[in-house]
Order: structure tokens, then C-alpha cells, then sequence
């Protein structure tokens, strides 16, 4: 099965809609993904709230989990969590979105397991809000994972740290590959940010996996970003939401 996984699009609809064409190129038919893994975090720093989950929830073979942002959104946590532009833009957001939107982001789950293969938004050990960055915390979710792989999202940065037996976690570094990484048992893979990646390449982020020929391909997919900022200031969100997104932080 191809599956495209993207995570973080953050009501971003101009970079969603480039990874979504960027990927229908990369398919072998150049037809549509049989499965489509989102985790999570729809909404929050974007102007585009509404038509990105109504975009995300016509893909084809979804299975969507809900991010600390959309929590936020709905008002499942305490804004008070989030430093003061994000909760700005949270309290922007709850304003903005549709009931109907509001309603299918409630009903999302914050984990799921598919055949080999953990999905969370920050970590398997705490679905919604641990950001896995470091070998330490890799090495507690790894004693934590019931399944082979991990697919997570919440920190933007396109890593994957793995495990051998025993032994630590080792860490790949924020790499894009020309070729795609075979996957080896004990493996936690992040495709990185649709919406606001942060490792200083403005690009939208994701990656296809192939889980029958055991593959996962990063790919980076350059979008109108000026056109994203100028809707952001458009909607009287911060300027500096604006200006992260073509230094890519
Ligand atoms: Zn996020």
C-alpha cells in the first residue's frame, strides 16, 4: 500500500494543496494514494482553518489524529499551555471554524495502530504533546512501542531515530533522501510540517511510505508562501506567522 503521510499542515491550504499534487506526481500510476495518515495538528498559525480540514477529509483511506493545536482550537486545553502568539491565533481559530469542523476534529482519535505501524502526533507514549528530539526520549518511547514503527508529527522536523535491540537510539538527522529509507524494525519516522516546517527549509515536508516494499521517501515541495502570508495578514494574525514561514522556523 502507498500511503502519504503528512503531519503539521496548520491551516495552511497553499502548501497542503502543493504536497497533495507534489505526491499524486510520485506515484507509480500518477494516480491517487490508496491511504492517506495525517497526524494531526490541521489548524493553528494558518489562515486557513475551515478549508483545510474540509480538504483533509475528502483524501482518500484517512486516518486523521488530532494535534495539541487542534485541541486548542476546540478548546480542550488551556491556551495558557501555548506561548502568546499561539494562543492568539488559537483563540482565532475557535472563533473561525465551522461547527461542522469543529465537530470532525472533536471526533478524531490521538492514536491509532495500523497492522506494524504507531501513529501519534507527539509520541507514543504521550499521543498529544511529548516532542520526541533527542536519543533519551526516543529510547523511553521505544520501550513504550508495541509495534515495529512509530509515525509522529508535532515538532516539524523531519527526523527518524532508530533502534537496534537493546541498545540506544541512534538519531538521523533531518535528512532528505535522494533515495528512499528502508525501513528496519524499531524505527520512529516524522515526515516533517506540511504547513510550517522548522528546520530552516521553507519547502512543505512529507513523506510516502510503502509498506509492502518497506520504503519511506521524504519529499520537499516548494509553494506560494507569499500568497500564505498575505492571507495571514489579512486575517490580523501575527506578522511574525507570517515571516517564520519563508525563513522556515
Ligand atoms: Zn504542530
Amino acid at each position: 500500500m502507498q500511503v502519504l503521510v503528512i503531519s503539521d499542515i496548520h491551516a495552511n491550504l497553499t502548501a497542503l494543496e502543493a504536497v497533495l499534487e507534489d505526491a499524486r506526481r510520485h506515484l507509480p500510476q500518477a494516480s491517487s494514494f490508496e491511504s492517506v495518515w495525517c497526524l494531526g495538528d490541521l489548524v493553528g498559525y494558518g489562515p486557513d482553518p475551515n478549508a483545510c480540514v474540509q480538504r483533509v477529509r475528502e483524501l482518500p483511506g484517512l486516518v486523521c489524529l488530532i494535534g495539541n493545536h487542534d485541541q486548542a482550537a476546540l478548546g480542550q486545553i488551556p491556551l495558557a499551555r501555548f506561548n502568546r502568539e499561539a494562543r492568539l491565533v488559537a483563540e482565532w481559530t475557535r472563533h473561525e471554524l465551522k461547527k461542522i469542523h469543529r465537530d470532525y476534529l472533536a471526533s478524531l482519535p490521538s492514536q491509532a495502530v495500523i497492522d506494524s505501524f504507531t501513529l501519534a502526533h507527539g509520541s507514543p507514549r504521550q499521543p498529544v504533546w511529548e516532542y520526541i528530539l533527542d536519543n533519551y526520549t526516543a529510547d523511553i518511547n521505544f520501550d513504550a512501542l508495541t509495534t515495529d514503527y512509530c509515525l509522529i508529527g508535532h515538532s516539524h522536523l523531519p527526523l527518524v531515530f532508530e533502534r537496534n535491540g537493546d541498545g540506544p537510539s541512534i538519531l538521523h538527522l533531518l535528512l532528505t533522501w535522494e533515495e528512499p529509507l528502508e525501513l528496519r524494525p524499531k524505527m520512529i519516522l516524522n515526515p516533517g510540517s506540511v504547513g510550517q516546517p522548522r528546520d530552516m527549509d521553507p519547502r512543505a515536508s512529507y513523506a510516502i511510505l510503502d509498506t509492502e516494499a518497506g520504503l519511506w521517501q521524504l519529499h520537499r515541495v516548494a509553494y506560494d508562501i507569499l500568497a500564505v502570508q498575505a492571507r495571514i495578514l489579512k486575517a490580523g494574525l501575527p506578522e511574525r506567522q507570517a515571516t517564520r514561514l519563508l525563513a522556515g522556523w
